[in-house]
């Protein structure tokens, strides 16, 4: 049609784009941090399809359905408008261009859904600008590169669509105008205002190349902005973590050549954090999940993902095309606290609830930790709260810092049995240091005892044996401390023969199973919730006593979202006589932190308002006479909050609950 004028603006559309890409790759390019995403590739096809081409993460939330959806709309308009625009860029240079096997019944059927997605897209557009001007929902963003995009891709469906209905009106059209049902309407339009071929002419090919130009300059504006994520959400759904989301990476704390710990400079990050800070997509989903944000503490995920960015594409040029002396100066900038305060980090309480809610699988807890680290390791700066508990754990195994010969002392004249004595046994009853040496805790322990001996078990504990399984210490970001802990403790289990492990907290559960085969440590672990509905299934215990209680569930972030354990404590509940159960709003995969993971337990909280507050709040919604739980430090900052607003509930482990009912 007009092949100069098309190659013209290609060349020129495709060099500035490889400008940028070229810049934009040497970025992933500088990070040293290794991060091999090869492995699982059927699962990783699968996910690709579930929740890229699906959008299913888009969808899954009740509140954020109608977004998702109009997103979805446009996605997969895009995806089926790509066919056209190459077909378009063809045209250019032959009229009767169409792409190998598009020419006949396919390509009809093909125009169809291009028509319906259009208008599917406009309409998603139109939603979206009217959730700006009007709802403006606090988790977006409301910058001016959102309108721009906007009215971008409007515009390219107006174009689209005046280039069609002008062809068919015109009678030059490479399609079947009954398969094409959007430019056949417009080209009705144009019949009934009557417009002249000359005219008609002009605005189909004025379409065309408004329509080009669109397409190349939004395709150059994408890596400027947040939507880098149309082109790189697709991999970096590809590439999401497969491994056990509660196992942090290890550092090889004996490979001499390593000379720092943790990240500290940007270049310290992999090439997927990289990835990852080019693909937030600025929705703000994780931020408004987060606990930390919503009761006013420094961090902001989406924020803290975007100053990184920031920071690195503001010096993309030293970067990429900068002298030796100008990268180090970038490579020398601490992170901390120039571009991330501190307390940013010290806020997080490792509960996931970012990564669960973010549509294209935005890792934080593994970036906050790693950044955690270099202040421990490296730096030595962190909250004197957490110092003393480490100190507590290396000099007596335990974060309360009580003799660790008194770890059995809860047990004595129960019966309960140490592997020393009895080195072989089919259970061993991982106790934790909550169940072993606080006070209201010890009860828990009590009454999974008196579970494991109703239904004869054998089972033993490592009384002082057992040391704290290093959980808080790789959180707070002590990897040494958490190795020597880990290691240690995998050493004394090997000495014992045992099938199982029951671990009654979450957090020794989540060590011990996902992070203990790093070192050699496989061990087959189960958490008593899991462990207690078992037998129940299997009839080796029957609560029986009428509880008459109506009760609600707190959802431990290291049980459900770190380990998908959501329905056997609600299981084991909705089994015992006399119990009303019901679930408060933010529950399961959405339920909000209780304001103890990631080492907070162990740290004052001075900013904002509490977590464990607000979480008592939503649990309070239902007005439970009972909040049950299935974790120690959940049930601590439930009792704390309790008592700090005055109200009237009872908090019980769910195993006291059986343990009650077993008469
Ligand atoms: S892990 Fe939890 S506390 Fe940390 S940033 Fe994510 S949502 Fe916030
Ligand atoms: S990290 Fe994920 S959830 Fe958060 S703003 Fe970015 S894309 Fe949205």
């Amino acid at each position: 049609m007009y092949p100069v004028a098309v190659a013209l603006l290609l060349l020129v559309g495709m060099a500035f784009f490889s400008y940028t890409m070229n810049n934009r790759i040497a970025l992933l390019k500088m990070a040293k941090g290794k991060d091999f995403r090869f492995e699982k590739i059927p699962e990783r096809v699968i996910a690709l399809f579930t929740y890229a081409f699906g959008q299913k993460r888009m969808m899954n939330r009740k509140k954020e359905f109608w977004p998702g959806l109009y997103h979805a709309f446009i996605f997969w308009g895009f995806c089926i408008l790509s066919i056209r625009t190459v077909t378009l860029f063809g045209q250019g240079f032959s009229p009767d261009f169409h792409l190998p096997g598009f020419g006949g019944a396919l390509g009809n059927f093909y125009n169809l859904n291009k028509d319906i997605f259009t208008v599917l897209v406009f309409a998603g557009c139109t939603f979206f600008l009217v959730r700006r001007f009007i709802t403006k929902p606090d988790r977006i963003s409301l910058s001016i590169e959102g309108w721009a995009i906007l009215f971008t891709i409007m515009g390219l469906m107006v174009t689209e669509w005046f280039y069609d209905g002008g062809q068919i009106a015109l009678g030059h059209h490479t399609m079947d105008p009954l398969w094409a049902p959007v430019g056949t309407a417009v080209s009705k339009l144009i019949t009934a205002f009557g417009w002249q071929p000359g005219t008609t002419h002009a605005v189909s090919i004025s379409s065309y190349f408004i329509h080009l130009a669109l397409i190349l300059g939004f395709l150059n504006f994408l890596p400027y902005g947040k939507h880098f994520h149309i082109i790189t959400s697709l991999p970096n759904v590809f590439m999401r973590n497969l491994k056990p989301y509660g196992a942090l990476n290890p550092i090889n704390l004996e490979d001499e050549n390593i000379t720092t710990f943790g990240i500290d400079k940007i270049n310290e990050f992999s090439w997927k954090d990289v990835m990852d800070m080019y693909t937030c997509t600025e929705c703000g989903r994780c931020t408004s999940q987060c606990p930390a944000y919503n009761t006013d503490k420094p961090l902001n995920p989406k924020q803290f993902l975007i100053e990184m960015k920031d920071f690195l594409v503001h010096h993309t040029d030293k970067i990429a095309q900068g002298t030796e002396e100008q990268k180090q100066e970038i490579y020398n900038t601490s992170l901390v606290p120039q571009v991330i305060e501190p307390e940013i980090l010290w806020s997080c309480t490792t509960c996931r609830a970012c990564e669960e809610a973010c549509p294209v699988f935005i890792e934080y807890v593994q970036k906050i930790v790693d950044m955690r680290r270099h202040l421990v390791l490296m730096r030595g700066e962190f909250p004197a709260e957490a110092q003393a508990t480490l100190r507590n754990i290396e000099n007596n195994g335990n974060p309360w810092g009580i003799g660790f010969d008194e770890r059995a002392n809860w047990a004595k004249g129960m019966g309960v049995p140490s592997l020393a004595e009895k080195p072989e046994v089919d259970v061993l009853y991982w106790v934790g240091c909550a169940g072993s040496f606080d006070d209201r805790n010890k009860k828990v322990s009590t009454a999974v005892v008196k579970i494991l001996q109703e239904a004869k078990i054998d089972f033993a504990i490592l009384g002082p044996e057992e040391t704290c399984t290093g959980d808080p210490a790789r959180r707070i970001g002590n990897e040494y401390l958490f190795q020597t802990l880990a290691k240690t403790n995998i050493e004394t289990m090997g000495r014992y023969k045992f099938k199982t492990v029951l671990a009654q907290c979450p957090h020794c559960f989540n060590t011990i199973k996902n992070e203990y085969p790093q070192f050699g440590g496989n061990f087959e672990v189960v958490h008593h919730t899991d462990y207690i509905n078992q037998l129940m299934e299997q009839g080796k215990i029957k609560p029986v006593k009428n509880l008459d209680e109506k009760l609600t569930y707190h959802d431990s972030c290291y049980l459900g979202r770190y380990n998908d354990i959501y329905e056997e404590p609600r299981d084991i509940l909705k089994k015992i006589p006399g119990v009303t159960y019901q679930d408060t709003e933010l529950s399961k995969s959405t339920g909000r932190c209780c304001g103890a993971g990631g080492g907070r337990m162990w740290m004052e909280e001075r900013l904002g308002d509490r977590v464990n507050h607000k979480r008592l709040d939503d649990l309070m919604a239902v007005e439970p006479q009972t909040i049950a739980s299935a974790c120690p430090f959940c049930m601590t900052m439930i009792t704390d909050a309790a008592r700090d607003k005055h109200i009237e509930v009872k908090t019980k482990d769910v195993a006291e609950i059986v343990a009650e009912s077993l008469g």
